[in-house]
């Protein structure tokens, strides 16, 4: 029989200074410990103590010379946190933010994510902190080089496939997948996101963004609603929030709001014409971490120094980093109205944030659930890979809205309360959790 507060005590004692990884473990255990505890195979099994430990991790030394003519060292890590449902899968961070214990936490939460797809992914994570911003082209170049020289003895197609994520976009998988096939003299998928005249799969760019946005038409849906005429904040302005500002456009919602370590932009035309979703990867490619420049390109407000969340919306959706919505933020988005929190980043909100947010019954997707997306699109880059074929635009978008919508079943299938609220946090936790619980047991120790 497990007891929340005993195990996580022992969780830290195991894990020091690692209180991401401790924010996530605790969220998930939360929400299973009482499913657990009526399982005896899995008490029995000691699944909680198993589930939480990482397969391996690597880490490793990464060295480089910057445009200056100076050597930089930055660190390496993969974490293959489980693979009991497939390769271990997930992206590669490169943020200055990047410690052992964030990608422990992301690796952790990403096999989870994983299992909600449905497709036959275990789950991992990997990055350094390298921080992009400012760098040129060629020093993004020789540090992909370096790092990939390293990697690619812990990859592969079938064992372990890394991905984009914050600071790793299509150029870098260029060049690190550049180098990999020096090193191996290969041609698979053995990372996904890749060009689209190398291997790579159509809509795998806009997917976690696409997929976010289907995962919240359901939640509407779910209680009677439409995202016709809604008003959204979004927080970033990277890969994922661009997706969202188009999707969400196409479907009648209007998105006022992108942000950036800057600040936040205001529009209150909306965030919904092609000129202004190229001019957001205009931004994002310039590698100067700003959107004010947004403000005077599209006669926009620019407020500096702060985030979206004070601007009174019917949907928020976090699309930056983890903890970017506190709690006074939550309160400020309820008291103004909000109705739908969407988190689009990777446990974009506290604890004490989702907490509140559940208990005030505003209907609330975790990241695992909403930005499933991007990995699901990945697992079809992988599929098209080994069949060695690629889908169409339209035949990888069913795809992925058939995904979103069965995530969104499996959520309603195990979090629904007695008073018809959805605990999405819940329902996500206990579906993604139980496939790989039962896959462990089946494979035994
Ligand atoms: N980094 C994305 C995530 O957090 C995508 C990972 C992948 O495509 O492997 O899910």
């Amino acid at each position: 029989m497990y007891r929340l507060d005993s195990f996580m005590a022992e969780l830290e004692r195991k894990n020091p200074a690692e209180p991401e990884f401790i924010q996530a473990a605790r969220e998930v255990i939360e929400s299973i410990i009482d499913m657990v505890n009526d399982n005896p195979a899995y008490v029995h099994g000691k699944i909680l103590e198993r589930i939480t430990e990482p397969d391996r991790i690597f880490t490793f030394k990464v060295e480089w010379e910057d445009d200056n003519g100076d050597v930089q060292v930055n660190r390496g890590y993969r974490v293959q946190f489980n693979n009991a449902l497939g390769p271990y899968k997930g992206g590669l961070r490169f943020h200055s933010s990047v410690t052992l214990g964030s990608l422990k936490f992301l690796g952790f939460e990403q096999t989870f994510k994983n299992s909600l797809t449905t497709l036959p992914m275990g789950g991992g994570k990997g990055g350094s902190d390298f921080n992009p911003r400012g760098k040129s082209d060629s020093e993004i170049l020789r540090f992909c080089r370096s790092f990939m020289t390293e990697l690619h003895k812990y990859i592969g197609p079938n064992t372990d496939v890394p991905a984009g994520d914050i600071g790793v976009g299509a150029r870098e998988i260029g060049y690190l997948y550049g180098q990999y096939k020096r090193l191996n003299d290969e041609n698979t998928g053995v990372l996904t996101g890749k060009g689209r005249s190398w291997g790579g799969s159509l809509i795998r760019p806009e997917a976690t963004g696409f997929g976010s946005i289907y995962f919240a038409n359901e939640m509407v849906k779910a209680v009677g609603d439409t995202l016709e005429g809604k008003r959204i904040s979004v927080s970033g302005f990277g890969n994922v929030a661009w997706g969202v500002a188009m999707k969400a456009s196409q479907l009648g919602a209007k998105v006022v709001t992108i942000s950036g370590p800057d600040g936040y932009i205001v529009d209150e035309e909306g965030i919904g014409t092609p000129e202004k979703w190229a001019y957001m990867l205009e931004l994002r490619s310039s590698n100067n971490d700003v959107v004010a420049p947004y403000a005077k390109k599209f006669n926009a407000t620019f407020v500096a120094g702060k985030k979206p969340w004070e601007v009174p919306v019917d949907m928020a959706f976090p699309c930056a980093i983890q903890n970017e919505l506190a709690l006074e933020d939550a309160q400020m988005l309820l008291d103004n109205g909000v109705k739908y929190v969407v988190e689009t980043s990777n446990m974009g909100c506290t604890a004490d944030a989702v907490n509140y947010l559940i208990d005030k019954k505003v209907s609330f997707a975790p990241g695992k659930a909403a930005n499933a997306g991007g990995v699901a699109v990945s697992g079809l880059e992988m599929s098209q890979n080994s069949m060695k074929l690629s889908w169409t635009e339209a035949e990888v978008d069913e795809k992925l809205q058939a995904i979103m919508q069965n995530i969104h079943t499996s959520c309603v299938q195990y979090g629904t309360q007695d008073s018809g609220y959805i605990n999405y946090v819940k329902g996500a936790n206990i579906a993604g959790f139980k496939k790989v619980a039962d896959a462990m047991l089946d494979f035994g120790y």
